[in-house]
């Protein structure tokens, strides 16, 4: 036997490594990522800006100026505390190792996979509570796992990732209601979402949001944040590790998160994008389209690994879920540009053509 396999916690060495799967020179609509570069007339000015950062010194411990880029992008009121994350990833697993030994973490299913992830490597208890049918909240068993688990931490994505509903806001407002546990709110698609909880944070001590640029345009940067009471961020803030936001990701984000407008129209275009596709996709024989409020569509294809593989084949990637509990034959498609979605479809209708 091996060093490591003799080393290693086994409950980490039965577990499947988090797959992204080989990209290199495919169309890929699988990861949620934006299909605008930076504009062309923006790229001197930019380096000029990366040319003054001081790479020698350590980075600002607090990214002050890029908290207030934050608050001005996504409109967060200074009464709110933020906290930033080399993605919101890293503060999935600050609020996990914010929970004592023994705790739960309770998310619906299918959700965003890290939830389950990260409570196996903080050693969290994780409950999952499937969805209805038509992939909305079930209330009663919600509230029943509740009482039953008594959770810490409760992860609710909004709009939900892989399934791309917003959930009922009442539903919400009964689980934030009904628990001692802090209820996180994921808005990762925000930009795509008609409705958001960030106002909610003042009525709600227990609730807390996370954000990410990464699904706005800046993958690339890993960039978080976390949105809560002032006293709750401060309390949290002890777990981050110092300069966890380095200096490339504070310079960039500072300079490319200032383009207000262009974050917004590139949003609003993904949006009109989704729903020509969303209406491409339903007028094919055979599929179920979901309705979306992200900048992903998910929808039921007639043996959908043919399908996937068919996409592959002719160099376009999207997400394979078929085989994932209670995503039977569906598979998951970012919205592109018009180039790369009219690229998919034509793939699409002539394999069931
Ligand atoms: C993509 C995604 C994230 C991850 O965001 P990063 O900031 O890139 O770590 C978090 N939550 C949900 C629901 C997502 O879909």
């Amino acid at each position: 036997m091996s060093f490591i396999h003799n080393w290693l916690r086994s409950d980490i060495q039965a577990i499947n490594a988090y797959h992204v799967p080989a990209s290199d020179d495919m169309v890929k609509l699988d990861a949620m990522e934006s299909p605008f570069p930076l504009p062309d007339e923006l790229i001197g000015q930019y380096l000029a800006y990366l040319a003054d950062a001081d790479l020698n010194r350590y980075p600002n411990p607090s990214a002050d100026d890029l908290q207030q880029t934050l608050r001005d992008l996504m409109n967060i009121p200074n009464e709110f505390g933020v906290l930033l994350g080399n993605g919101s990833d890293e503060l999935i697993q600050l609020l996990a190792l914010a929970c004592e030994t023994g705790d739960t973490i309770l998310s619906i299913e299918p959700s965003f996979v890290m939830y389950g992830m990260i409570a196996k490597f903080t050693r969290l208890d994780y409950q999952g509570v499937n969805l209805n049918d038509d992939f909305e909240i079930d209330l009663s068993a919600t509230l029943s796992a509740i009482k039953a688990h008594n959770p810490k931490l409760i992860f609710i994505a909004y709009p939900n990732n892989p399934t791309g509903n917003a959930f009922d806001r009442k539903s919400i407002e009964t689980i934030i209601s009904s628990t001692n546990a802090m209820v996180v709110l994921d808005e990762a698609y925000y930009a795509y979402a008609d409705d958001s909880f960030l106002m909610d944070i003042a009525k709600y001590p227990n609730l807390v949001l996370l954000r990410t640029v990464s699904k706005i345009g800046f993958a690339g940067l890993r960039l978080g944040l976390l949105i809560g009471a002032k006293d709750t961020v401060s309390e949290l803030d002890k777990l981050r590790l110092p300069y966890n936001i380095n200096t490339l990701t504070q310079v960039s984000a500072n300079f490319l998160l200032q383009e207000k407008d262009e974050i917004d129209k590139n949003a609003q275009a993904i949006i009109d994008e989704r729903a020509n596709l969303s209406a491409s996709l339903s007028a094919i024989n055979g599929l179920v389209v979901y309705p979306s409020q992200a900048n992903f569509i998910l929808f039921k294809a007639p043996e959908a690994n043919k399908l996937f593989e068919a996409l592959k084949n002719q160099g376009v990637l999207i997400k394979n879920l078929s085989s994932a509990a209670n995503l039977d034959n569906c598979l998951r498609v970012t919205v592109g540009s018009v180039e790369e979605n009219t690229l998919f479809i034509n793939i699409v209708k002539a394999h069931y053509g």
